[in-house]
């Protein structure tokens, strides 16, 4: 018998902006993990790790999109252009993106290119590196003891200066998360102090947080940027600075060694 049911003509793309979270795998959310496993096509930036792409159809095309600092494989431009053009083409894509899309991610950008085109698409939070590196360093953001309010601010303009608005940042009993702040992390002491913190003020630094290399070092507004240029710490390195980073002594409890040992042996026994 003749087959009625008419195929449709043509599939119709669509992007899905989709947040990784900041690095351990485990910390996907199931969106994540399910459009992952069907998309035709994943742009994704290097930020996003290895254990995460293990996520993705083995049949997806896979583009790399860069974005590392000073290594811009593809431009903003080319990136949103990209992402119209493989939609129109009638696939499905996941736009994939280091912690939240819309959290100093140029997610916003991408979207508003997508919606002055005309495609569809949807965003899926990720968990970003403000909450995901701050609980894996044991540092909880606000605490009734000691901050009352939390900012996120980037450390990174686009002349390359860490041009902030230091008298907002230098309040009490508030935490300031600073992303994308290393390079310049003895500026922003520096800074801070000038507009009125406390020298002894503390601060952390955490490297590579939540996997397997992630480091902690804290200190004070005065003696922290030297011992991190010591120590060669390398991005993705996120700041903390508040009275809340004195928690992190009794607080901390992810010890990559032990916890991934202990991982390991959750996946044999189950
Ligand atoms: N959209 C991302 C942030 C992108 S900006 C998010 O929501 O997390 C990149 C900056 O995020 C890095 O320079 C660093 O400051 C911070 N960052 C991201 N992942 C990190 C990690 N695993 N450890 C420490 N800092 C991280």
């Amino acid at each position: 018998m003749k087959n009625l049911i008419t195929p449709p003509l043509y599939k119709r793309g669509r992007v899905y902006l989709v947040g990784a979270g900041p690095g351990d795998p485990e910390l996907l959310t199931l969106r994540a993990v399910r459009l992952l496993g069907q998309t035709d096509v994943i742009v994704y930036d290097h930020l996003v790790s290895r254990g995460i792409l293990d996520f993705v159809a083995p049949d997806a095309e896979r583009i790399y999109a860069g974005k590392r600092r000073n290594e811009h494989t593809m431009r903003q431009e080319q990136i949103n252009l990209l992402l119209v053009k493989l939609a129109r083409e009638g696939k499905h894509v996941v736009r994939l993106k280091g912690g939240d899309p819309f959290i100093f991610g140029r997610g916003g950008e991408e979207m508003e290119v997508l919606a002055e085109h005309g495609i569809d698409f949807e965003v899926v939070p990720g968990i970003t590196a403000a909450c995901g590196v701050s609980s894996y360093a044991g540092i909880p953001l606000t605490h009734r003891d000691h901050a009352q309010s939390c900012l996120f601010v980037t450390g990174h303009l686009k002349d390359g200066s860490a041009n902030l608005d230091w008298e907002a940042l230098v309040r009490a009993r508030q935490t300031v998360v600073i992303y994308m702040g290393l390079n310049a992390l003895a500026d922003i002491c520096h800074q801070l102090i000038a507009h009125g913190a406390p020298p002894s003020r503390p601060i952390a630094v955490v490297q590579h947080g939540t996997i397997a290399t992630q480091q902690v070092l804290t200190g004070t507004l005065s003696d922290l940027a030297q011992r991190v240029a010591e120590s060669g710490f390398t991005s993705p390195s996120l700041i903390i600075v508040g009275d809340v980073v004195k928690l992190h002594d009794s607080l901390a409890w992810f010890t990559p060694a032990v916890t991934c040992v202990k991982k390991t042996e959750l996946a044999v026994s189950a």
